[in-house]
């Protein structure tokens, strides 16, 4: 082995480029033999690192986010799900919406895909380094009781204030008393016209007067929640239901 192949590995090594140490010997070999220019060939073995380490950053930003899965647009099946829009899924993960300070609703039955689409917009800006965490409904409700109690309210508000897009998932899965749906304003009121929420219920807004047990308070909540929002009305049939069927074919 020549001595500056030895230096090369050693540069990389101390550089701490451990994917190029890794690949150089294929990427030498496969540059050889199909003649790629020196720039070609840095780009290929460049890439090797950064594919490892955008990898890496996703896991840890997906780990922030407490994403339930790491499901991404490219693995929804919109052939399955005509109501939405492949169109309108990829334009929310360039991130205008959060530019916009806009908000998304996904309305609609269980099983449709309300949550695999939110948490792959959240992944999405995740990807992009855009602060996001995605918590259940009943969770976020549970925290800012417990904040309450514990007279941390306000911190715990601010906390999830703070979060350039925040993900709350299965709104009306469980009624909320009167004082929850007090907490829930107050968040909701913090972020309105200043951070993007995505929401996901399977209740109609007219039958959120139930689900919050109050309709001024509902009213008042989906007054911010709908100023600025994108509805996504998903009409169609539960994907769990025919994965279920195929499995039985
Ligand atoms: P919802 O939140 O509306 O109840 P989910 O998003 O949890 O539904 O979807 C249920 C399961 O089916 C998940 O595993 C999800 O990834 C999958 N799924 C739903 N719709 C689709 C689809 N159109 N293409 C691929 N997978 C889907
Ligand atoms: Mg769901």
């Amino acid at each position: 082995m020549n001595s500056s192949y030895q230096q090369l590995i050693r540069n990389l090594e101390y550089l701490k480029l451990k994917q190029m140490v890794q690949n150089l010997d294929e990427t030498v070999d496969f540059s050889t033999k199909n003649q790629l220019s020196l720039v070609d060939t840095l780009v290929k073995l460049t890439n090797y690192e950064i594919d490892v380490r955008e990898k890496n950053m996703i896991n840890s930003m997906v780990k922030v986010g407490a994403f339930p899965h790491l499901k991404e647009v490219k693995d929804f099946d919109f052939e399955f799900q005509p109501s939405v829009k492949k169109e309108q899924i990829l334009d929310f993960t360039t991130l205008r919406f959060i530019e916009n300070l806009e908000n998304i609703v996904f309305l609609g039955p269980s099983g449709v895909g309300k949550t695999h689409l939110a948490t792959a917009i959240g992944i999405a800006a995740a990807k992009k380094r855009t602060s996001t965490y995605f918590i259940k409904c009943n969770e976020l409700i549970l925290q800012l009781k417990r904040a309450k109690i514990e007279n941390r309210l306000e911190n715990r508000l601010k906390h999830y204030a703070k979060y350039k897009l925040l993900i709350i998932d299965e709104i009306g899965y469980l009624p909320i008393d009167k004082e929850d749906a007090k907490l829930f304003f107050q968040l909701i009121d913090l972020r309105y016209e200043k951070k993007s929420t995505i929401l996901t219920t399977n209740v109609n807004f007219k039958a959120w007067d139930e689900v919050f047990q109050d309709s001024k308070l509902a009213n008042a909540i989906l007054d911010r929640v709908l100023h600025h929002a994108t509805v996504i009305n998903i009409i169609g049939d539960s994907y769990r239901i025919k994965d279920h069927l195929e499995k039985e074919n």
